[in-house]
C-alpha cells in the first residue's frame, strides 16, 4: 500500500524499522493532495515548506532514537485551531487575513509529538454548517462521490483523511462537527467529553459546547489522538483536571458482557431506512461478539435540536462580536463613522449563515425575550443531561446511528436551513450534556455511500468508546471492507 493510505500505527512501524523516511511519508501525502485536491478542496492552506522542515527535524530524531507518539506523521488541523505564523481563517472573509501569533493547545501538543502539519483544512465558516458549504473558499467535496458535501462543519478534516490526503486530522464538534462529516466520509471521529481537551486558541463558537477532536482511519489511531490531546491546560478554565488514561489499554477489551443502550427515540421516522438497517445490523455484531443490549430511553431527545438552536446561536452571537474591523481581520474601507465601519465591516466579511445565527441569538438573548428562550432552554439542557445520567446507570454505552442520511447532494439543501440543521439531531444531544461520543464506519448504502455508527458514553468515558468502536472494528472487519470499497468504488485520479 502507499504510504499516504497507512494508518499513524502502521506508519510509526515502518519509521521505527527504518524502512521509510518522514521525508518520503511527506513526499507520498503531497503527491496524493497534488493528484486529488483540486476535486476534493479539503484544504483552504497548505504549508508544504514547513512541512519539510517538519519532517526533516522528525528523520533527525527518529536516527537518535528519540521517536515520539506522532514523529513523523503529516496532520491536516481544521482551519480553527491557531497556528503560530500560519493563516488561520475559520472558514470566513472577516479572519482571511488572520494570522495568528500563538498556536492552540493542541497544535502546541501534535507538534511536541514529532507530528508534521500538512495545511488548514477546509470548514464550515465559524463551524456553522453541515456540509462545508458555508465556507467562503468554496465547498469540499465528498470523496466517496464528488457530487456529495462531506457533512461538516469539519468536513476538509474528514475529506482529507478518507482521501488519504493526510494520515489523520483534528476537528472540532459544537454539535455533531466531528461525528457527521466522520459518518459521511467513511472514517472515525470522536468528540471527547466537555473539558477533556483544551479549547485554548480553538476560534469559540459555542463556548459551552465546543469540543475537538480527532479524525482517524481506525479506532488505534484515535487511541493514539487522544492520548496526545486530551489533559488539562491551565490556560483553558474549563479544561479538567482528572487524569488521562492511556487509551491504547481499551484497545483489545472486546465487547463480551458490555452493556449497549438503545434509545428507541433515537431510531424513528426520518431516519433513512438503509441506514437504520446498517446500524441495527452492527448492534446485531456487537450482541453476536457478547455485547449485552437494553432498551434505554432519552424521553427529552425531542427538544435537543430547538434548545441547542437557542444556546449555540446565543453563545455565538456574544463570541463573535470581537469581530468589528479593528482588533481581528477584515475591515471594509467604506464607513462614515465608527459605527458605520463596524457595519460594513461585518456586512461584508461575515456569510448569511453566520448572520441568521447572530441575529437569532442576539434575539434570544435580549431583554424581555431572555427568560422565554435563553434561560428556558438552559433548564431543558440540564433535562436533557439528567436523560443520560439516568441511562448511563442501565448501560456503559449507547449506539445510535450518527446521522440519519448518508451524504446528501451538494446544493441540496442550502436554501432551506431547517432541513440542514436536522443533519445534526443525532449527534447534538452529546453536546448539550457533555458527553464524549464516536463515530466509526459500519458499511455503505447501495450508492456506495458510508453510514456511521455512533456511540455515547458518561462523563471521561471516552475509554469505553474506543473498546466499543475498536471492537465493532475487528468484528465487521470494517477496515478490510473500506479499502475494498476504495479500490472499487472511489475514482478520485
Ligand atoms: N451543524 C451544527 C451547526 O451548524 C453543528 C456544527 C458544529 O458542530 N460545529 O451548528
Amino acid at each position: 500500500m502507499e504510504l499516504h493510505a497507512l494508518t499513524i500505527h502502521e506508519l510509526q512501524d515502518k519509521l521505527r524499522s527504518g524502512e521509510t523516511t518522514a521525508a518520503d511519508v511527506l513526499a507520498s501525502v503531497y503527491d496524493r493532495i497534488a493528484a486529488v485536491d483540486d476535486k476534493v478542496h479539503a484544504y483552504i492552506t497548505l504549508t508544504k515548506e514547513a512541512a519539510e522542515l517538519q519532517a526533516a527535524a522528525a528523520d533527525a530524531a527518529i536516527r537518535r532514537g528519540e521517536m515520539g507518539e506522532l514523529t513523523g506523521v503529516p496532520i491536516a488541523l481544521k482551519d480553527i485551531f491557531c497556528t503560530r505564523g500560519v493563516p488561520t481563517t475559520c472558514g470566513s472573509r472577516i479572519l482571511a487575513d488572520f494570522i495568528p501569533p500563538y498556536d492552540a493547545t493542541v497544535v502546541g501538543k501534535l507538534r511536541a509529538a514529532g507530528a508534521v502539519f500538512a495545511g488548514k483544512a477546509n470548514m464550515d465558516e465559524f463551524a456553522m454548517g453541515s456540509s462545508t458549504e458555508t465556507s467562503y473558499f468554496g465547498v469540499t467535496r465528498n470523496p466517496w462521490d464528488l457530487d456529495r458535501i462531506p457533512g461538516g462543519s469539519s468536513g476538509g478534516s474528514a475529506a482529507a483523511v478518507a482521501a488519504d490526503e493526510c494520515i489523520a486530522s483534528l476537528g472540532s464538534d459544537t454539535g455533531g462537527s466531528i461525528r457527521q462529516p466522520a459518518a459521511l466520509c467513511g472514517v472515525v471521529g470522536m468528540k471527547p467529553t466537555y473539558g477533556r481537551v483544551s479549547r485554548f486558541g480553538l476560534v469559540a463558537f459555542a463556548s459551552s459546547l465546543d469540543q475537538i477532536g480527532p479524525f482517524t482511519k481506525d479506532v488505534e489511531d484515535c487511541a493514539i489522538l487522544m492520548n496526545v490531546i486530551a489533559g488539562y491546560d491551565p490556560r483553558e478554565s474549563t479544561s479538567v483536571d482528572i487524569e488521562v488514561p492511556d487509551y491504547r489499554s481499551f484497545l483489545d477489551r472486546g465487547v463480551a458482557g458490555l452493556r449497549v443502550g438503545i434509545p428507541k427515540e433515537y431510531f424513528i421516522a426520518g431516519i433513512d431506512p438503509e441506514i437504520r438497517t446498517a446500524v441495527e445490523t452492527a448492534i446485531g455484531v456487537l450482541e453476536k461478539g457478547g455485547a449485552r443490549l437494553v432498551e434505554i430511553s432519552l424521553p427529552h431527545t425531542e427538544y435537543c435540536l430547538a434548545v441547542y438552536y437557542i444556546v449555540a446561536p446565543a453563545e455565538a452571537s456574544s463570541n463573535l462580536a470581537r469581530y468589528d474591523g479593528v482588533k481581528y481581520g477584515f475591515r471594509s474601507p467604506e464607513g462614515r463613522d465608527l459605527l458605520d465601519m463596524y457595519k460594513h465591516s461585518r456586512s461584508a466579511g461575515f456569510g448569511d449563515e453566520v448572520k441568521r445565527r447572530i441575529i437569532i441569538g442576539t434575539y434570544v438573548l435580549s431583554s424581555g425575550y431572555y427568560d422565554a428562550y435563553y434561560k428556558k432552554a438552559s433548564q431543558v439542557r440540564a433535562l436533557i443531561r439528567r436523560d443520560f445520567d439516568q441511562a448511563f446507570a442501565q448501560c456503559d454505552v449507547i449506539a445510535t446511528p450518527t446521522s440519519p442520511t448518508a451524504a446528501f447532494r451538494i446544493g441540496e439543501r442550502t436554501d432551506d436551513p431547517m432541513q440542514m440543521y436536522l443533519s445534526d439531531i443525532l449527534t447534538i444531544s452529546a453536546n448539550l450534556a457533555g458527553i464524549p461520543g464516536i463515530s466509526v464506519p459500519c458499511g455503505f448504502t447501495g450508492d456506495g455511500l458510508p453510514v456511521g455508527l455512533q456511540f455515547l458514553a458518561g462523563h471521561f468515558q471516552e475509554g469505553l468508546l474506543i473498546q466499543a468502536g475498536a471492537a465493532y472494528e475487528t468484528l465487521a472487519a470494517t477496515r478490510s471492507l473500506i479499502a475494498r470499497y476504495k479500490r472499487e468504488k472511489m475514482s478520485l485520479s
